[in-house]
């Protein structure tokens, strides 16, 4: 399987889903967790999922990440449909499309960081001598060079996410998924991370679609997409940074 358009394509949209909905279980006891979803991502948007608890943000994030798959409904991903493949064709666009941000890191814990960045390169099928240089460029990246052989146990909650952005990284995916990126971090390192965010979109020309329920985190963003009981509600575009008032 290849998705050529994915690795070549930077402008137009990367994501385009079309009446998409999510039902779990059967019955009574049917959840709608997703009902008549519709939206289109642009390469290099970041865009913010924004919700009340239950609203279907995780569900949608999961679609989107080929985490799961839709009941019905059209997933384009690079101009591929990809809303009905198998595991193991999920396993692969995963693994060279899409990165993963978690609010719990889900860092290996008896791994260094330096080995936990390695691991996706590992089975990227990257040479073993390369893997360590790779590891430790993209450490230095997130400005974690000094704590490269450190366990996730020897780290402070912000260092853990730095190491998890170089490991999303890693393969260099074109969308980064980040379900509540900052959600386990205090204001400040929150935002530090945000800041991070913004850097490696700038950098690498990527796609950032992350959950979130604090609006000043949704402000990062540049399109909020607002969702109520697995419904979109609105969408609303965020000022772009530096437009002012006087301008
Ligand atoms: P959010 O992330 O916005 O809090 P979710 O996407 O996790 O919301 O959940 C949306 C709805 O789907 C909720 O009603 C939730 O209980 C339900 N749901 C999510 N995952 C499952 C599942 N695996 N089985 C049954 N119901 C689920
Ligand atoms: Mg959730």
């Amino acid at each position: 399987m290849s998705l050529p358009a994915l690795a070549e394509n930077t402008s137009g949209n990367v994501i385009e889903i079309e009446s998409l909905s999510k039902r779990y279980g059967t019955g009574e006891n049917m959840v709608h967790a997703l009902e008549d979803v519709s939206l289109a991502i642009r390469y290099g948007e970041v865009v913010a999922l924004r919700g009340p608890s239950g609203s279907g943000k995780s569900t949608l994030l999961n679609i989107l990440g080929c985490l799961d798959r839709p009941s019905a409904g059209a997933y384009r991903l690079g101009g591929y449909d990809v809303s009905q493949l198998d595991r193991e064709a999920q396993a692969w666009v995963r693994l060279h499309f899409l990165g993963f941000v978690f609010q719990s890191f889900n860092l290996l814990h008896q791994l260094t960081a330096t080995e936990n960045v390695a691991l996706p390169l590992y089975y990227l099928g990257v040479p073993k001598k390369d893997r360590e240089p790779q590891a430790l460029e993209l450490l230095a990246k997130v400005g974690m060079t000094a704590r490269a052989d450190h366990r996730p146990t020897e780290m402070s909650g912000g260092q853990r996410q730095r190491v998890a952005i170089a490991r999303a990284l890693a393969t260099r995916p074109r969308v980064l998924l980040a379900d509540e990126p900052t959600g386990a971090l205090d204001t400040r390192t929150g935002e530090e991370i945000l800041k991070l965010l913004a850097e490696v979109r700038e950098r690498d020309k990527i796609t950032v679609i992350l959950v979130t329920h604090d609006p000043h985190v949704a402000g990062f963003a540049d399109r909020q997409v607002h969702l109520q009981d697995g419904r979109i509600t609105h969408i609303e575009d965020n000022p772009k940074p530096g437009a002012s008032d006087a301008g």
